[in-house]
């Protein structure tokens, strides 16, 4: 960290890791960037965790992809064997004419010899709306059909899918600022302080102004000692308790009839079914006295204002969407929608996971969540893509695809900053498809793990090197600027994704991201009063907006919900075991997730020199107690098993894990937690269920 004279200029931007959207002043000495310093954006009034501070020196990094990169004709079969630091064992690098001619051509080429279905593509929730755009009508309308997904699937799939059912959209309804003015607030499935750190401290700053906190996790966190009550619950038991939850406050008659008659409907016969519901009966699957049932049901009834966040620990599990529904249904009975400190917010994860999915990087809808399936949606974007026609079926999810890959149906992919040969579940099973692949495009900045079986690599130009939008878990749009050029031959996402097009022969007229923009307002009313020119100026504006003087609105719904007769829904859930349970084999619980550190899958952050010195080693997390009868010490190695496969690592103690349960992170590939993680799916969010899996713990050899 330097001060105004260290300094050759300096250049505002976002945080380009987690979903809170933090502003940033990037500080530029001799072209690199020297130090960087929290902005006074919207999302973090000038915070910054250690990543937004920190992790910027993987742009720098050896590793970086600087040419187009081809497979050499002599190269070893593919696999997970490339060393990144000397890929030219693998690759011979090529002219970008060479490279996108070979990427082009091997698609066209599946698309003409099998059918257009037999290429899908994986976007990237790291990349700007724009690029999020160009990706998704790239294979809508060069390949004819909607096989195109991205991150989302592995994150708040079953959110947005619950969302969009019951309230009529996939966004949040307020702003996690907006705990400012609650007085009660669920945080549930989500460990802020590690995953959404500056979002975590307006959560802190709520609970020591005398707000009530109130924590549901299967594993403690750091949280918890701000928490007034803090259920540490059985993992999977979500739908059991939460029903338990709204059994009390519908039959002690805590529920707002007012609010209940004038915006929802269905009430009735979901009444009757929480009938199923007494605490007394949900206590023991839960773990979770029914008392303690009781008064967190009161303590969010009785709320003048009440908020619920959560994460993935509610979406990632094969009844996610069941989870979502049952928070929906809490807030509405209680009436904490549409007003100051209430409301619904799905934490998302990337930063720009919202815009990504917005720009309609998902195989189900157009922008702007217009279904595929509908003809007089499909119909404008027909128009604005200069005869499309956009396919009439949803497509293929993630995890789909990597199962259509085995089964022979999808011969060649276009990914995009996507590493599924660390981020799928059972990651064995996605490696060994992407094997199979007749033409397999890679885009993206380092050669990752899912780039070692590409047949064309494409450098790209990381975020602090280029020019976009992104778009946080607030609906905040926000302008990210280049602060240093990208290395060597590195191009921007927009420009590849456009010259790969121009091959396919698609005429696309965009010189800039700024005429992508210009074309996403036309087929997304989500985007009305903003322009690039207002995002310039403003740095941010939120969605909706009423004008082009109007910052937007951080909260939603206030007079009614976007669907059919303006009524939200209550949608009854049941109670759902994990897809495999505990048993004398694999007797104990696994749960994967994130580190404060760690970045996903670790491409960006392990080639950081703080972050990686912080967190440098692949750990598993057990209470000290598993672990003594284990016979293991803190720092010893452990071996875990599951049904797919099985991963050494070293053991690390937390009394914040129960005593049957197990937490791996997942941004390690010597120790890769998705070797272990089941790719059972939700049935409706197609989400797989990363946070539920039986396996064998016992010491290493
Ligand atoms: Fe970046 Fe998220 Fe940290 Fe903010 S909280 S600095 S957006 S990683």
């Amino acid at each position: 960290r330097g001060s105004r004279q260290d300094k050759d200029r300096e250049v505002r931007s976002v945080c380009p890791y987690c979903g809170v959207g933090c502003q940033l002043t990037f500080n530029i000495r001799d072209e690199k960037i020297a130090w960087v310093d929290g902005a006074p954006g919207p999302a973090n009034e000038n915070r910054l965790c250690v990543k937004g501070r920190f992790g910027f020196d993987y742009i720098g990094h050896p590793h970086r992809l600087t040419a187009p990169l081809v497979r050499r004709d002599d190269a070893p079969p593919k696999g997970l064997n490339v060393d990144p630091a000397d890929p030219m064992t693998h690759f011979r690098e090529a002219s970008w004419d060479e490279a996108l001619d070979r990427a082009a051509g091997g698609l066209a080429g599946l698309r003409d010899r099998h059918g257009g279905r037999a290429v899908a593509g994986f976007g990237s929730a790291k990349c700007s709306n724009e690029e999020a755009y160009l990706f998704q009508k790239l294979i809508r309308s060069g390949f004819g059909h909607n096989n195109v997904d991205h991150c989302t699937r592995l994150c708040h799939a079953s959110s947005v899918a619950a969302l969009m059912e019951n309230v009529g959209s996939g966004a949040v309804t307020a702003g996690f600022n907006e705990i400012e003015n609650a007085d009660v607030a669920i945080v549930i499935g989500a460990n802020p302080t590690e995953n959404h750190p500056v979002a975590a401290t307006y959560f802190k700053q709520f609970a020591k102004r005398g707000g009530t906190l109130i924590v549901m996790d299967p594993r403690g966190q750091g949280l918890r000692r701000h928490a007034e009550h803090m259920l540490q619950f059985r993992p999977g038991s979500d739908v059991a308790l939460l029903n338990a939850i709204m059994h009390v406050i519908v039959s002690e008659g805590l529920h707002d009839r007012q609010y209940i008659d004038a915006y929802t409907e269905n009430f009735d016969a979901f009444r009757t079914h929480l009938d199923g519901f007494p605490p007394e009966k949900m206590a023991d699957l839960c773990g979770i006295d029914a008392e303690e049932i009781r008064a967190v049901a009161r303590a969010f009834a009785g709320a003048r204002a009440g908020m619920i966040f959560w994460g993935m620990g509610v979406s990632q599990h094969v009844h996610g969407t069941d989870n979502s529904r049952c928070l929906i249904s809490l807030a509405l009975l209680c009436g904490h929608v549409g007003r100051p400190g209430t409301g619904l917010h799905p934490l998302r994860g990337q930063n720009n996971v919202q815009g990504a999915s917005d720009a309609g990087l998902i195989p189900m809808f157009l922008p702007d969540y217009q279904s595929v399936e509908q003809a007089e949606l499909r119909a404008p974007f027909d128009t604005l893509w200069g005869g499309a026609n956009v396919a009439p079926e949803r497509g293929l999810t993630v995890v789909e695809i990597m199962d259509a890959i085995h089964d022979g149906d999808i011969r060649g992919m276009y990914i995009l900053g996507e590493n599924p040969a660390m981020s799928d579940p059972d990651v064995d099973h996605a490696r060994a498809a992407l094997a199979r692949l007749d033409h397999l495009v890679v885009q993206d900045i380092f050669l990752t793990e899912t780039a070692n079986y590409a047949d064309v690599i494409l450098p790209a130009a990381a975020w602090p090197e280029k020019t976009g939008t992104v778009t946080n878990t607030n609906r905040q749009v926000q302008m990210g600027r280049p602060a240093v050029a990208p290395p060597g031959q590195a191009r921007p996402d927009w420009e590849i994704t456009a010259a790969l097009a121009k091959r396919l022969g698609l005429d696309w007229a965009c010189d800039h991201p700024r005429d992508v923009f210009a074309e996403m307002k036309q087929g997304m009313a989500s985007l009305d009063n903003i322009t690039w020119d207002r995002l310039e100026a403003e740095g941010v504006v939120t969605y909706p907006t009423e004008g082009p003087d109007d910052p937007g609105r951080s909260i939603v719904f206030g007079d009614g919900f976007p669907r059919a007769g303006g009524r939200a829904r209550f949608t009854p859930a049941e109670v759902t075991p994990p897809a495999e349970v505990p048993d004398a084999r694999f007797p104990m619980i696994l749960i994967t997730g994130r580190q404060l550190e760690h970045w996903h899958t670790g491409s960006m952050t392990r080639r950081t020199a703080v972050l990686d010195a912080l967190e440098p080693e692949a750990n598993a997390a057990l209470h000290p107690r598993t672990l003594r009868r284990l016979g293991v010490e803190a720092g010893g190695r452990l071996r875990i098993e599951t049904r797919r496969g099985a991963i050494e690592i070293m053991a690390r103690a937390d009394r914040a894990v129960a005593e049957d349960t197990v937490f791996v992170p997942f941004a390690y590939v010597e120790a890769a937690a998705n070797i272990l993680t089941n790719p059972a799916l939700d049935p409706f969010g197609k989400i797989p269920e990363f946070k539920y899996a039986a396996c064998a713990v016992t010491p290493a050899d």
